[in-house]
């Protein structure tokens, strides 16, 4: 029985994540018992609320704010907050089921879950943001705490809005606590965790390539977004000597053919970050290509790090992308190849890594950011740092030695899924049908 047929995204996540264990299921039928399936596809718990707030003109707006507490057989939920017109409860299903997975590979005790609001954040004045942010935490913070459930960022919402939704929290709860991840370092974030999800990109990419005895240094790379996690990973590809040839909005791609220099990308993060401005506007005041309503995958390049949104990279999109001599996709952004696409990119011998693997820095760095609440004491960058390469290499590791085929090739989606499910389950099972 199909429940919620209209959960698009959510199904497409489930029968992946299904479909890839297949066999591995076929060999280990224990994991059928005690309802195991049946209860990962189904939340713990969702919450849904109104979120009324006032705008600048005095009118009473309302949103729907949302808080999908996947499961948390490995520990308190966790995953990120999506402020964007088009969520829905389909779209944060998928994405906290998902969040169970990628947090499992982390190695670190987190359960997963997702959140947000169909609020758009953009053109909202400053007093707005904060209005809405406040009036979403109002009702969020009887729902978490940081050993129940640990929300950060995603698209949408960034260190401006976790610091609301944050400050909300503490004057509602009485409380200084680790409630949210992604804080600003001056109460209580970590350092790195804005970088983290970009770096762990770059850092994974880089094993993958040394499977096949090659290194970052001269491939080009087409990135898609230019949100915290694709100009993170733009700035560390440059520094390991990548030609970054592209990033887009959801208005076109900035084309870059001599690649991009350190000097415009500090122009562009302060454009983004200082002003909130767009790329075409971008484009235009330095004279770059800006392809207008296109996406970056007819580009020509060695490396394709789709790091906007889901399902940004469609069958079509992978032929392109095979056909200009692409081997290497990893996903920054969550879902962003269709299941064909991603398909395509396997059957082709490609270097194909699923988010939940390759964009679990993020979330890696923002249970590091726990345990520094915890214990009170903060680290050193360069100590995040390590840690996170540590773990992202684990990931890979843990993806070649559940993921390798008989021609030696690595199969990452089905690594990362069997890895990720063995642990999720195994903690199910012991924890009785609950
Ligand atoms: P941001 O809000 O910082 O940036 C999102 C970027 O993607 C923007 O450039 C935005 O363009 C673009 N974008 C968003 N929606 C669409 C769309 N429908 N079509 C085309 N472009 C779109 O978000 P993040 O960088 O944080 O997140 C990007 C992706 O990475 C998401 O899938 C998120 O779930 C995933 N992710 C994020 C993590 C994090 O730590 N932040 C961790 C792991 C995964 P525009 O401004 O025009 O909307």
């Amino acid at each position: 029985r199909l429940r919620d047929p209209e959960q698009i995204e959510f199904h497409q996540a489930a029968a992946e994540v299904l479909h890839g264990l297949d066999d591995f299921l076929g060999s280990h039928p224990h994991f059928f018992d005690h309802g195991l399936l049946e209860r990962l596809l189904e939340p713990e718990r969702v919450i849904l609320f109104r979120v009324s707030w006032v705008d600048d003109h005095g009118h009473v707006q309302v949103n729907r704010g949302y808080r999908v507490q996947m499961n948390s057989a490995l520990g308190p939920y966790k995953g990120g907050l999506r402020f964007h017109p088009s969520v829905t409860l389909g779209t944060l299903k998928f994405l906290a089921f998902e969040q169970t997975f990628k947090n499992a590979l982390t190695g670190l005790p987190l359960g997963g879950a997702k959140g947000g609001a169909d609020f758009d954040p953009k053109g909202k004045s400053e007093g707005e943001v904060m209005r809405f942010c406040q009036a979403f935490a109002s009702e969020l913070f009887r729902h978490i705490g940081a050993e129940t459930d640990v929300p950060a960022g995603d698209i949408g919402v960034g260190a401006r809005e976790i610091g609301y939704l944050f400050g909300q929290h503490k004057r509602l709860s009485n409380q200084f606590s680790g409630v949210f991840t992604g804080k600003g370092p001056s109460y209580g974030g970590s350092l790195m965790r804005p970088e983290a999800t970009g770096y762990g990109l770059a850092y994974f990419v880089e094993r993958m390539l040394a499977t096949r005895g090659q290194t970052l240094a001269g491939q080009r790379a087409a990135l898609s977004g230019s949100g915290n996690v694709a100009l993170y990973a733009a700035e560390k590809l440059l520094a390991l000597g990548v030609q970054v040839i592209s990033l887009s909005d959801s208005e076109g791609t900035l084309s870059l053919p001599e690649g991009l220099s350190p000097d415009l990308l500090a122009a562009l993060v302060e454009h983004k970050h200082q002003r909130r401005g767009r790329l075409a506007a971008f484009a235009a005041n330095h004279g770059l290509d800006f392809l207008v309503g296109q996406r970056p995958w007819r580009l020509r390049c060695d490396i394709a790090l789709p790091c906007a949104t889901q399902n940004e990279l469609d069958a079509d999109d992978a032929e392109a992308l095979l056909a200009n001599g692409c081997f290497c996709v990893a996903e920054g952004a969550n879902m962003p190849c269709s299941a064909q696409a991603a398909q395509r990119f396997q059957r082709a011998g490609a270097l194909y890594a699923p988010g939940k693997a390759s964009n679990a820095g993020g979330v890696a760095v923002s249970g590091l950011e726990m345990s520094q609440n915890a214990t009170h004491l903060p680290w050193s960058a360069q100590e995040v740092d390590a840690r996170l390469r540590r773990i992202m290499e684990e990931i890979h590791e843990a993806c070649v030695r559940h993921g390798a085929q008989p021609d030696g090739a690595v199969d990452y989606a089905r690594g990362a899924n069997v890895a990720a499910f063995g642990k999720v389950a195994a903690a199910m099972l012991a924890q009785g049908v609950i």
